[in-house]
């Protein structure tokens, strides 16, 4: 199958609030398909299965009161991933 060119950006879930949006507004989460560990991807670029999260605290606190991201990537997610999606979502709001 040919790959389709599009401009829109693809659309994706979030784990937590279950709204749609463009992927490229969403954090990306991703399960290396080797180890399974699952790692922060701001560059939405790593190969392995994804989730995302809308970039605000509440779909944050959501997906940690939920364990969203664990139930969409079937995987624990280390604190050390939440608290990296979360640093890159304060220097976002700072810069905007
Ligand atoms: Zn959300």
């Amino acid at each position: 199958m040919p790959k389709k060119k599009s401009l829109h950006s693809p659309i994706r879930r979030c784990a937590a609030c279950r709204r749609t949006a463009p992927k490229h507004t969403l954090l990306r989460f991703v399960r290396d398909p080797q180890t399974r560990q699952v790692a922060f991807d701001p560059s939405q670029r790593l190969p392995g299965r994804g989730a995302y999260l809308c970039p605000n605290a509440e779909c944050f606190r959501l997906a940690r009161k939920r364990k969203s991201l664990e139930r969409a990537l079937n995987a624990p997610i280390p604190e050390a991933v939440l608290q990296a999606a979360q640093a890159q979502l304060e220097r976002e709001q700072l810069a905007s």
